[in-house]
């Protein structure tokens, strides 16, 4: 049998332990090495990219006659064209390698995702974004991007990864070429998990592929993933989350679920929601009465185990 293929995902060199910082260090994160078995890592580093050595003086972002360019203060050497042009070829090398999210080190001018300083005459400004995060991110919004500060906090870890999840079974249908009809089963299996983080999102997506259910399937398969996870890119919110465990609890079949253990599924939500109880209780509980069900509820299973749970991903909330 053909073994299961990791999800792919492209990290800022030195967040892996590669000695390529300007000092000649690395800020290997642990985190990275917890997650390191469920996940192919592809190193990148921009600034080894264009050629610049290690260790090597530092560049900043600098706002200079409207535009912002990548300068490298000691010498005065602008960098931004090369470092375009490297991000341009590089953002298409790791979609054909079909990565499924991306983990960038943060504050830098090259890799930082967000609040990264722009200098104007001399005086920083924390407004900018890295120019090979940039370049990516706009060419493929789709490709689930965070920087790694923000995988210290587990909730923000977890999504995620359920991001990543859902972006490489969507590379895995991918494969075998999109149709109409298994663009709507992809929608089908993930309405649970899209309902957990943003409510609309079932129904947005619904329409999507309804009013334009003519359009190439390839073309219309991106669009879909594209608003996908855009709206999974949000911070998670328990009502949302017990929004989503109450419907799964409605697609419980009533001949082996007795309405007396629904309302004892739905008081351990209710303490979820109100922070007594932690979310594993009722997904517990829950997952339980599939199993006592026989039942093989594929949304039920993305919104219970959206990235593989022995990976150490989920949030003790
Ligand atoms: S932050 Fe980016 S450019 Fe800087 S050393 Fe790390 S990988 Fe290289």
């Amino acid at each position: 049998m053909e073994e299961a293929q990791l999800p792919k995902i492209a990290v800022s060199a030195c967040l892996l332990g590669e000695q390529v910082r300007y000092n000649g260090g690395h800020c290997n994160h642990r985190l990275l090495q917890s997650v390191s078995k469920n996940i192919e890592t592809i190193p990148i580093c921009p600034e080894v990219g264009i050629g610049m050595g290690t260790p090597r003086p530092t560049i900043r972002l600098i706002h200079e006659d409207e535009k912002i360019h990548l300068i490298e203060p000691k010498s005065g050497t602008d960098y931004t064209e090369d470092m375009m042009n490297w991000s341009e070829l590089q953002s298409d090398f790791l979609l054909k390698q079909k990565i499924s999210g991306i983990i960038l080190k943060k504050d830098s001018p090259s890799c930082g995702l967000e609040r990264v300083k722009v200098y104007h005459n001399g005086t920083p400004r924390k407004e900018g974004q890295g120019v090979f995060a940039m370049v990516f991110t706009s060419l493929n919004p789709q490709i689930p991007a965070i920087e790694e500060g923000r995988l210290n906090d587990a909730v923000q870890m977890e999504n995620f990864f359920a991001r990543v999840g859902m972006m490489h079974r969507w590379w895995e249908r991918d494969e075998q070429g999109w149709t109409l009809a298994s663009l709507q089963e992809f929608h089908s299996e993930h309405k649970l998990l899209l309902q957990s983080r943003s409510p609309n999102a079932p129904a947005a997506l619904g329409r999507l592929i309804s009013n334009h259910s003519d359009q190439h399937p390839q073309q219309l398969a991106l669009e879909y993933i594209t608003l996908a996870q855009s709206h999974m890119n949000t911070i998670v919110q328990r009502k949302h989350v017990a929004g989503a465990l109450r419907r799964a609890v409605g697609r419980l079949p009533e001949t082996t679920i007795s309405g007396k253990a629904r309302q004892r599924v739905h008081s351990w939500i209710d303490g979820y929601v109100a922070g007594t109880a932690p979310r594993m209780a009722p997904l517990a509980v829950i997952e339980q009465m599939f199993e006592i069900s026989e039942l093989e509820h594929i949304p039920w299973k993305r919104l219970f185990q959206p990235f593989a749970m022995n990976s150490g991903v989920f949030a003790k909330i």
